[in-house]
């Protein structure tokens, strides 16, 4: 251990409580007075969280005894003048079940350095020890992390033992995830390298065999598409192993990505259990591994010049989420098609409805991709009632740009080029080799840049009509020159009231009225009760479909709601539905 390695020890000291306790050790502290801080916001999940309001009690000691230590903000303690090394303990409550801070009870422990890991500011680029203690109730628990064990120091973890673990600086501490407990686990080789899948929550009869031979497929593919020729993982230069973390819960959906692993948290019932029908969402996982896999490349590598490095204190603004969360979104499940995980139809299936989606708000003639990017911190990240009127998802929209990119190259170039090549000049433009020797992140305005350098084709026009600007990406023509029909019809044939809703107890709880529906111009809001349509009550979204049934559109009904505890009385002129279903097909393939 160098005399400068700054360590921090675990202890799972409460799980009934849910409280780890961190010892962090500082032999070289500033003598003016060592600052210490808590990251605000977690790479990749971009709102202000604040994990610092979790940590319950601080105290720092030195060589003489107790040193004095005060807040300047949220998440900043201010040291007082200290001699030599100083040691820090604090208390972390985790009891959130997501894949952005920390969980802890006696069935299992999973952090984010975000949430455990203060930084010794001015010292963030020096090595750090992590020492994880065993649990005191149960000697069953293993370690998952793609944090690389500490060999050689006194101590050192043996492969998933508790122990010490190792991280070059700061950053790479905070970029580990760590689950402790007694998963499920499988693992395989990707291009000769170790890819690990850690279940947690309870899943009787997981096949954990189709997984990994899937997953491996995928990690296959994406590994081959950014690395031809040496075929080399991206991963390496942080850890020798890849890990999934996958957090699996009653109906749970999202993921994290981190340098060498991601955390996950899914749905049981879309995972396959061996001797069952394959579950009909069980793609939507794959997607998702292949989601959070592809930001292996393309997010923790390459990366906006606004995030090279991250403000752990602030936001970081950027307008280029459409390419980093927009273009994976449409890689990941073409990534599925390419591996041979999922067949055409089923992927035009999950385009579809990426196109349903989009098309479904009036807030895209309201917020440009790029102006959603931007505002990810106060708007996509805060989300009401009101949202699909109001934004647009640099996710869904952003997967449409890079198809309607591809397509557009493709054409442009009669197949010689396409997206592809647009990837493949990022990464080795802007991501190769990150962690040794750091590139410069993407500046904001390189795309039109990067796609003429890649392809020779221009793009300025589509980059103003549908990135900067709020136009709606052309997909029939140019998918109908690929061989592919697009038609939109109707989601359903009867008259609807144009809103979003979920059964409560009582009614029907309307969940977003959209803008210029019937509801909408009839004077419903969000939030109100929905109880009865012409007098006759309304017990679930199902009954208020069949009551609609029997009307057309232009009639009018008279509609009861509660709003608070108020009821009121409005009369609705129905409107043919305007959700859109889109059905995508080969035009000499079977119908879709
Ligand atoms: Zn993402």
């Amino acid at each position: 251990m160098k005399n400068s390695t700054i360590r921090y020890q675990v202890r799972l000291a409460d799980p009934a409580g849910h409280r780890f306790a961190i010892t962090l050790t500082i032999p070289r502290p500033e003598p003016g007075g060592q600052i210490l801080r808590l990251p605000a916001w977690i790479p990749g999940s971009y709102l202000i969280r604040d994990f610092a309001r979790q940590i319950e009690s601080l105290l720092v000691f030195d060589a003489d005894g107790p040193v004095g230590c005060h807040k300047t903000d949220s998440h900043t303690w201010q040291c007082a003048p200290a001699q030599g090394r100083l040691t820090v303990e604090y208390t972390v409550y985790a009891w959130d079940l997501s894949v952005r801070g920390a969980h802890f009870d006696e069935s299992h422990a999973f952090f984010n350095g975000s949430s455990l890991f203060l930084a010794v500011v001015g010292q963030e680029d020096q090595p750090c020890l992590l020492d994880l203690c065993p649990p005191g109730h149960t000697d069953r628990w293993r370690v998952f992390t793609s944090l690389p064990e500490a060999e050689g120091e006194p101590g050192a973890a043996a492969r998933h033992g508790f122990g010490c673990y190792r991280a070059p600086d700061h950053d790479a501490l905070l970029d580990h995830p760590v689950e402790m407990g007694t998963p499920q686990c499988v693992s395989f080789e990707a291009h000769g390298t170790q890819h690990e899948l850690v279940f947690t929550g309870v899943v009787p009869g997981l096949d954990l065999a189709r997984i990994a031979q899937d997953v491996q497929k995928i990690c296959q593919a994406q590994i081959e598409f950014f690395e031809p020729e040496t075929r080399q993982a991206p991963f390496l230069d942080s850890a020798s192993r890849y890990v999934f973390l996958v957090m699996v819960t009653a109906d749970g959906y999202g993921g994290l990505e981190h340098r060498a692993s991601t955390a996950l948290i899914t749905s049981r019932a879309d995972l396959p259990t061996t001797g069952q029908p394959e579950p009909e969402d069980y793609k939507r996982f794959l997607g998702l591994v292949s989601h959070e896999y592809f930001h292996t490349w393309h997010v923790k590598r390459i990366k906006p010049a606004a995030f090279a490095p991250y403000c752990l204190d602030r936001p970081n603004f950027t307008r280029l989420l459409w390419v980093f969360e927009g273009f994976t979104s449409y890689y990941d499940d073409l990534m599925l098609l390419r591996a041979g995980v999922i067949d055409e139809p089923a992927y035009f299936g999950l385009l579809a409805r990426t196109m349903d989606g989009v098309l479904r708000g009036a807030g895209r003639h309201k917020q440009s991709v790029a102006e959603s990017s931007f505002d990810a911190w106060t708007r996509y990240y805060k989300q009401d009632e009101n949202s699909p009127n109001a934004l647009v998802s640099y996710y869904t929209k952003g997967a449409l740009v890079a198809l309607g990119l591809d397509l557009e190259i493709r054409q442009r170039t009669a197949d010689r080029h396409s997206l592809d090549d647009v990837m493949r000049l990022l990464w080795k433009r802007h991501g190769r080799g990150f962690y040794d020797h750091p590139p410069q992140g993407v500046p904001e305005t390189a795309m039109q840049g990067l796609i003429l350098e890649a392809t020779g084709v221009d793009v300025s026009d589509f980059i103003a009509r549908h990135v900067d600007g709020r136009e709606d990406v052309p997909l029939k023509d140019a998918l109908a020159r690929t061989g592919i029909t697009l038609e939109a019809s109707p989601a359903d044939q009867r008259p609807d009231l144009d809103v979003r809703t979920h059964n409560d107890a009582g009614g029907v709880r309307l969940a977003t009225v959209y803008e210029h529906g019937p509801a909408h111009l009839a004077g419903l809001s969000a939030g109100d009760l929905l109880i009865a349509i012409d007098g006759l009550r309304v017990t679930s979204d199902t009954a208020l479909k069949q009551l609609l049934a029997s009307h057309r559109p232009g009639d009018r009904v008279v509609v009861h709601v509660f709003r608070r505890d108020e009821l009121r009385r409005y009369r609705v002129q129905l409107a043919s539905a305007r959700a859109l279903k889109h059905r995508l097909r080969r035009v000499d393939g079977p119908p879709a």
